[in-house]
């Protein structure tokens, strides 16, 4: 009699926490599925041992599953055989995304997943990056980074990152999830956030100035905007601009805090800069 492959253990170095609660699961996967359009494809970050895999694959007719961890494709491939799923064995940091949805025949990509917590920054830089492509991300975090990412201006939580996505998409966070919903049980509790591409939601026409802006002053984020964006007085001044010119035209008080300023202000800061001269 042929045995069933043993579950693989979980891996603490690929932020290997499963997922076991049904009803989280199907939520999920019924969230980041909807409004399928015909030529989107529908991508998962990390399907582990298959616990989101499964119901996933009841909502599309075709699912692209990127995991890191050898031993977990194996699993997979002897345990998930359904002609709906294409599995690849790679590091969805190194995946080139444009090239997968050439490959796949779609214009624009869905992205699911429970995502392991140390790559979820460099994964949502990522998809930053490739707002014109990934129409949707439904994407389960550790809760004190979903709260970052909808944090209003003035607070703490309000950060680089909440900027940066704020640019280029509407993010909300759909629920909360215990500890206790995951093997093994991490410390942290988990939110499942959605964020919806729309790369020009606030518009900027230069986004290298705007990034460089932003990262200026989250760079001292204590610091006010008169220190903390000295970085930019080189290009002020090749433009004739001071920083309190560009201040009193951008409308902005020069004495606030990275946190303070709004998208649409970093927003004008940038036009203010690129316009002048
Ligand atoms: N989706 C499964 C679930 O919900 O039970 C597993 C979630 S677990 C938090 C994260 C999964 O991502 C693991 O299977 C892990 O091996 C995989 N992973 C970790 N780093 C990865 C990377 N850079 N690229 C692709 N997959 C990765």
């Amino acid at each position: 009699m042929s045995q069933k492959p043993s579950l693989p253990r979980a891996r603490k170095r690929f932020g290997q926490h499963f997922l076991v609660d049904t009803q989280v699961l199907e939520a999920i996967a019924a969230l980041g599925t909807k409004d399928q359009a015909e030529n989107d494809r529908v991508i998962e970050i990390g399907p582990g041992r298959g616990a989101l895999t499964r119901p996933l694959l009841s909502h599309v007719d075709r699912l692209v599953a990127i995991e890191i961890d050898r031993d977990l494709v194996a699993y997979l491939r002897e345990n998930l055989t359904d002609h709906k799923l294409h599995l690849i064995e790679g590091d969805v940091l190194s995946v080139d995304l444009d090239a997968l949805a050439a490959d796949e025949g779609a214009s624009r990509l869905l992205v699911v997943g429970n995502l392991p917590y140390n790559i979820s920054a460099p994964v949502l830089f990522k998809l930053r990056d490739h707002a014109h492509l990934v129409r949707r991300a439904v994407l389960t975090l550790q809760r004190e980074v979903a709260e970052r990412l909808v944090a209003a201006p003035g607070g703490r939580k309000y950060s680089l990152v909440t900027v940066l996505l704020g640019q280029c998409a509407h993010v909300e966070i759909h629920q909360t999830i215990p500890p206790g919903a995951f093997r093994p049980v991490p410390k942290v509790e988990s939110a499942v956030l959605e964020i919806r591409f729309e790369p020009q939601r606030v518009a900027v026409q230069n986004m290298v100035l705007f990034e460089r802006v932003v990262r200026a002053a989250f760079s001292l984020r204590r610091k006010m905007l008169r220190n903390s964006l000295q970085p930019l007085t080189d290009t002020l001044k090749a433009r004739g601009l001071s920083l309190e010119d560009m201040a009193a035209e951008a409308q902005i008080d020069l004495t606030q805090r990275a946190e303070n300023l709004s998208v649409d202000q970093y927003a004008t800061l940038t036009r203010v800069i690129d316009t002048a001269g």
